[in-house]
This record gives C-alpha cells, structure tokens and sequence, in this order.
C-alpha cells in the first residue's frame, strides 16, 4: 500500500485486521509503502482486503493498494500468527509520511485526567496524534530515527508500545512524565527558573501578569502574550518591530472561538482539523461586550487569525492562563523562527522575558500554518505545519526537479515520482540568516529524500538569493538551471494543483516579478500550454518612484499613476502627501524611465487606490494598503468603474486601461463619496476587466493566482463574473496563491522544458 501510511497508525491498525480474521503472515513499513503478506482461506483474504480498502486510521490516504498472490513457500513452515515486522531500509524513497498531528480527543482526556499517569503531562501523543515532521530524521519512520531517539522508554511505555491492542502501539514519539521530554522555564538571560509542571505554571502565570513568553512549540519557538492587554501586546509589537501587521491568537475550545467570531461549518472543520491552522475568521459585530482581543492585536482589521491549542503543552499554558493568547512565531520582523533554546535566548532574549523550553530536540522548523475559507473552499496561505510535507498529486511522472521558489513567502519543492513535496514556509530571504535557513532547508529535503536532482528551477529574477542559491546547486550537480518566469510559475502551480491539460488562461495578479521587457510584472494574463506562455494582457504600466520601496508607501504609487494621467500636473493632487521639494525630485525623476521602472503591478494599483482613497500613504508591510480596501468594500454595491481592456497591437498584449477608472475614483472622492463605495467598484471593475480579457483570449480553462487573489473579496467577484460568462474557473486550496506557490509552478515548468528536450 502507498500514500500517507506511515506514522499514522497504520501497521498496528493492519496487524488488528489480519487478527480478527485469523490470518498469518506480517506487516512492514518500507521506505516507500507498507508491505503486508498474508495466508488464510478465502473468504478472509477477502474480508481482510475489503477491511483495507474501507476502513483506516484517520490520518492514513491510500493512494495505491497492489494485491499479488505469492506461492506458499512449501520448505518453509508456515507462519504462526500475525507479526509486524522491523522495517526494512532499502528502497526507493518516496514521500510517504505524515505531516506534524494536532492532539487527538483521547490524548486531551488523559492530560485531564488526575487519575491517569500523563494527567498534565506536554508531551503526551498517541498513533493518531502528535509530532512527525518536527522531529524525523530520515526515513523509515522509527523512534531511533526521530529525535526522540535519546528518550529511552520506561516499562509502562514499553508494554503500550509493544501491545497491539493498545492506542500506543509503534507510537514512535511515545513518552510519559517518567521517561519522556521536559520542560524548564529560563528568564530572558538563560538561566533556569523552574521545571516540568511548575514551569508551565509560572510561564502561565507570568504571561497572565503581562509579560511576554517565547515557548518552544512543536515545530520552533513562539511568542506569548496575553491577547486581552492592549499593553502587553503593544509592548509585543515594539520588541518584535512588528507594529502593524496582525497578530495570531490562541484560544479554545471551539465555543470561545464563536463568541468572538462567526464560524462556518467548514471553518469549525477546518480549525479542529488535524493540521489545526491558523485560520481566518471574521469578527462578530454583535458581541456585545464580549470582544475581549486588545485592539492592538489585528488593528482595524475586521477579521481575526486565530488558531486552538494544537499540542498538549499548548493546551496546558492556555486552560491555566486562562485568557485568549497572541501566538506568533519566534522572530523579530523578516528573521527566521528560531528552534533552539540556545538560539531563541541570543534572538529572542531581548523580545521575551522569560523563555519555556524543553528537551525533545525540533528537527526542523515548522510554523504554524495560515488559511482562510473562501467560496466555501479551504484556502491555504502559508503552508507549513499540519500540511508540509504531505505530497502534491501531480498527474504524471515528473523527472526529479529541485525547485528554490521566489523572494518572499519562500517555499522550496522537490520532485518525486508523481507528488511534490514542498518544505514548510521558509519566509522572506531579506537577511542573511534567512538565505542560510533556505539552504538549509534544500540540503534537508535533498538528503532526506535521498535524490540527485536532474534540474533545478528558480525565479527570473537574476538577484533574488534563491536564484544565487541554485545557481551555486546547478553548478556543484552539473544539471541544468531553469529559470522560470514569476507569473509563469504562478499560474503553473494553480494547473499542477489541478492537475489542468491544454491550453489555460492565468489571470497572474500580485506584487511584484521580474519580467522580461525591463519592467516590473504583476498584473499579468498569461496563455499557458505546456512550458510555454504567452502574455495576453497586462495592467497598463506607470512609473513607480523609489522601485521596491513603493510597496511600503502608497503614496509613491498614488503619485505614479497620476504622473501617467496628468504628467506634471500629478503635483496638484499628490501634494498632500510630499513635501515640495521631495515631490519635484519625485516628479522629475518619473519622466525619466531609467531612475524608476514602469510596472504593471496590480498590488500597487491597489496602492494606488487605497491612498487616493485616502487610506494609509504609508505601510508597515507589503498589502496592507490593499487589505485596508478589501475590508472597506461594500458587498452590497454591484456597479463597477470603467476599466476598459484595450486589444493587443501587432505583438502587444492588450491593454486593461486604468485611467478612466482613476478619473472616476478622483470624482468619487471629490463628490464626497463614501470609500466603501468606491473600493467596490474598484473590485468590481476588476472582475468586468477579467471577463472582457478572458474573452479576447478565448480559452474556457481560467486560473486565478499570484498574491492579489488572498483578497477574498476580489477573489469571489472574479470567480463569479468569470463563470456566469462560462468560463471554467481554478483557484488555489493546497497551495498558496501567493509567493508560497511558486515552488510547485517552477517544478512543472522546468519538468515540462526537460521532457520536451529529450
Ligand atoms: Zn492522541
Ligand atoms: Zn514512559
Ligand atoms: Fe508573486
């Protein structure tokens, strides 16, 4: 059998199979599969095999099943009984395994039973829940290959260990007070405090005073705070330089989630899944009195990011802190999580004030993973823990491809066979420790995976340090490096995701990519078949003063967009937001192409909008202005700007003309008009403008990506517009519309350039 079946308690679920049909024979965890071989009459083979097929651990997806007859062998005797048998190490390796498991209902039960031997205990964990991807070190999945390796167990977890009844049974992290992990409690200079029960207690107690915590957590370090102090969570942002972007809360159970938050039936599925993510969730208007969140924690900003307990150890600090918690990842703003204690006293010292650490080393990081509900779909915007490293389905057999992804949001992905496996978020490579933690990250996947890749993709971009990075990888393997178009790999990954063929219309809207005529891409139609694209239409370019730095400050790019409608008169309208002397240099230097690209980014046209809207001119996060419009739309309001698309010349992709919807907007404002409006009629002018380009290209198969396509809003009116004209339309649900996807899209178009060569 393949597919998810290791470290999910499959082989003991097979072994209980086979016994209640009297079979003999045995079961063993391949590097690639479970291996089962069994003798009996007939009608038990059958049942046995209709077992298989129907039922299995919860956690477990079959995704093939291969059934042989083997002669008895006559000199051999036969077999008593049913036995799991010791892995075997050989084999071809293929991604099997399970990602890291939220803690399942019986573990809960344990911990809060005073009668039962792990009453309290953080690192309790069974077959169908617990640590896998954070602590394995190679394949097969086997205590003495996890880090747990050092652990050995006590007589009562040996017995449940090896007891085919038991829940327990080859649960490879399986620990109790006596023989397993534990906690100790450092203040911020890393000396000890406390440990096991009451170092919980006293971080609990220190964070319900204010102060703030940096926990090790499952997959790396994380910062508590108490998320009802308006001052601890402030005192949070400025320690983290994080003073806008929100922050993600902890609380549970599910009932305290619904009176700050409306949740849906596939929202409530989603948050007491498994992979237990991040999720969000909009907040409830009607609770009166009830909102307890600190505004600080998702500063206007009508949703919330809120995750429940997902480990033991995080249950335990939330019942006795006794509040909603801000859990956020060990960082300061654009550094890498840390995952040792070492590490998280010298980066997160000056953050925390106390630290509470254990001794079950973290493998690898994994931080907690973000999504959001959409069209009633699960969405996911930062694939990592609970998701990373279970395997995309791809549709076909991909030669072995190593895929660096972008700049920010970095993921990377590996081929194998026909999945994909992507490494947890990795983040932005802004800093040098961050491109140290991407090569980490490839060295990892390459050496768990055991492959030599034939090729290794990366982005356009020729300074992006991934590139820099697979440069140097190409180069020590002798394969060729495929550098793939940012938009290309977007749109690639949301077809490799469905498994799309022919032909495919991508609408690939972001920020910012590098594109191949000097300017900055981002507000792309891509015709797409096999390796090849072609651009169909584009947002009409403007310049953008100060290049990247715009993405901070939409006024740059207010300032830009006017400059291509009004040359210099721009000044009259951008005044409010310069000085003179800076908005003449500004002004002088968008004339001259060479000081600051032209882009046809859709992010900054969001910019754009939100500032002469009169939303923020300046940021403190790449979005943020875009997010402030998506929050401001009013549902309700269905007509839309003029946005008109303006076929292609000769070679020239046509055109989606913004300024008559400028014009419109300037109007609005000046008319009085309220903003929440105008920001629909903005979305709404996007969704008409995606038809009439949709119809120009003339292809039924239409993919929505690129970072621009996490706003809900504009998602769900593009989708609708896009269908009632008939078009078949794609999104994005494993993997993230944003940066985080393009790993998978460089693979399948480095795949595709490879095969068309041989
Ligand atoms: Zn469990
Ligand atoms: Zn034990
Ligand atoms: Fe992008």
């Amino acid at each position: 059998m393949r597919g998810v079946v290791q470290g999910v308690g499959f082989r003991p679920f097979v072994y209980r199979t086979a016994c209640e049909e009297s079979l003999r024979g045995w079961v063993l965890n391949e590097a690639d599969a479970v291996r089962i071989e069994v003798e009996g009459n007939d009608g038990s083979l059958d049942r046995f095999l209709q077992a298989l097929r129907q039922t299995h651990p919860p956690q477990a997806r079959i995704d093939s099943l291969e059934v042989s007859e083997v002669a008895t062998a006559s000199d051999a005797p036969a077999p008593e009984g049913f036995e799991i048998r010791a892995s075997s190490g050989q084999a071809e390796r293929r991604p099997t395994l399970p990602a890291d498991l939220a803690m399942c209902a019986e573990c809960l039960q344990e911990i809060s039973d005073p009668r039962q031997r792990r009453y309290r205990y953080p690192f309790t964990n069974c077959t169908n829940c617990g640590p896998r991807w954070s602590i394995i070190r190679q394949l097969p999945y086997d205590r003495p290959r996890t880090s747990m390796h050092s652990f050995a167990m006590c007589g009562d977890c040996q017995a449940e260990y090896g007891n085919p009844g038991d829940r327990r049974f080859h649960a490879q992290p399986i620990a109790c007070p006596k023989c397993g992990p534990q906690l100790t409690l450092l203040d911020a200079a890393g000396r000890p405090l406390a440990e096991r029960d009451l170092a919980l207690r006293q971080a609990a107690d220190a964070v319900g005073a204010g102060r703030i915590l940096a926990l090790q957590g499952l997959g790396g370090f994380q910062l508590i705070a108490d998320a009802t102090s308006e001052l601890a969570v402030q005192r949070l942002r400025e320690r983290k330089r994080r003073p806008d972007k929100p922050l993600a809360i902890m609380l549970g159970p599910l009932s305290e989630v619904r009176r700050r938050c409306r949740v849906s039936e596939a929202e409530a599925a989603a948050l007491q899944s498994p992979a237990a993510p991040i999720l969000l969730l909009a907040r409830r208007r009607d609770a009166d009195g009830v909102d307890d969140i600190a505004p600080a924690v998702a500063p206007g900003n009508p949703q919330l990011g809120v995750m429940l307990p997902s480990t033991p150890l995080h249950h335990l600090l939330l019942a006795h802190a006794a509040r909603p918690l801000i859990c956020t990842s060990g960082n300061l703003s654009e550094e890498p999580m840390a995952i040792t204690a070492r590490d998280a006293v010298t980066r997160l010292g000056s953050v925390a004030d106390l630290l509470l650490t254990h001794d079950r080393p973290i493998v690898r990081p994994v931080d907690d993973s973000v999504a959001h509900v959409i069209a009633g779909r699960l969405q996911i915007l930062r694939r990592a823990r609970g998701y990373a490293p279970l395997p995309i389905r791809m549709h076909c057999e991909l030669p072995v491809v190593l895929a660096v992804g972008g700049h920010l949001k970095n993921t990377v992905a590996l081929s194998l066979g026909e999945s994909v496996v992507m490494t947890p978020h990795v983040g932005d490579l802004e800093t040098a420790l961050s491109v140290q933690v991407h090569r980490q990250a490839i060295d990892d996947l390459i050496q768990f995976f055991g492959v030599r890749p034939q090729a290794v993709a990366c982005d356009l971009h020729p300074d992006y340090a991934s590139t820099r990075n697979a440069e140097r990888l190409a180069q020590a393997w002798g394969v060729p490096l495929v550098p793939v178009q940012h938009h290309q790999a977007h749109v690639a990954a949301c077809v490799a995701e469905h498994g799309l063929a022919g032909p495919v219309l991508g609408f690939s809207w972001d920020g910012t990519g590098y594109g191949t005529d000097r300017t900055v891409w981002g507000g792309e139609a891509l015709l797409c078949d096999g390796a090849e694209y072609t651009r169909v239409a584009q947002l009409r370019t403007f310049p953008l003063p100060g290049g990247d730095r715009a993405a901070r400050q939409p006024r740059r790019s207010a300032l830009g967009v006017l400059y291509a409608i009004f040359g210099t008169q721009a000044a009259d309208a951008a005044g409010a937001w310069f000085t003179t002397e800076e908005l003449g240099m500004l002004i002088a230097a968008c004339g001259r192409p060479r000081l600051f690209p032209r882009t046809s980014s859709l992010g900054r046209l969001f910019d754009a909008v939100a500032a002469l809207c009169g939303l923020p001119a300046w940021v403190t996060f790449e979005g943020q202005a875009a997010m402030a419009l998506e929050f401001a739309a009013n549902p309700e309001v269905r007509d839309a700007y003029p946005l008109p698309v303006r076929a292609a010349r000769g070679a020239d992709p046509a055109v989606l003309d913004w300024e008559p919807m400028i014009r419109a907007v300037l109007a609005d404002r000046a008319a009085g008009l309220p903003v929440a409006e105008i920001a629909a009629r903005f979305h709404n002018a996007l969704a008409a403008a995606a038809v009439q380009a949709a119809r120009m290209a003339g292809c039924r198969q239409v993919v929505l990506t690129g970072g621009c396509f996490q706003n809900a809003f504009l998602t769900e009116r593009v989708q609708a517009s896009l269908r009632d004209a008939g078009f078949q339309v794609y999104v994005h649900s494993e993997v993230p519309p944003g940066d985080g996807g393009i790993a998978l899209g460089q693979i399948l178009i480095a795949a595709k350039k490879l095969n068309s060569k041989t």
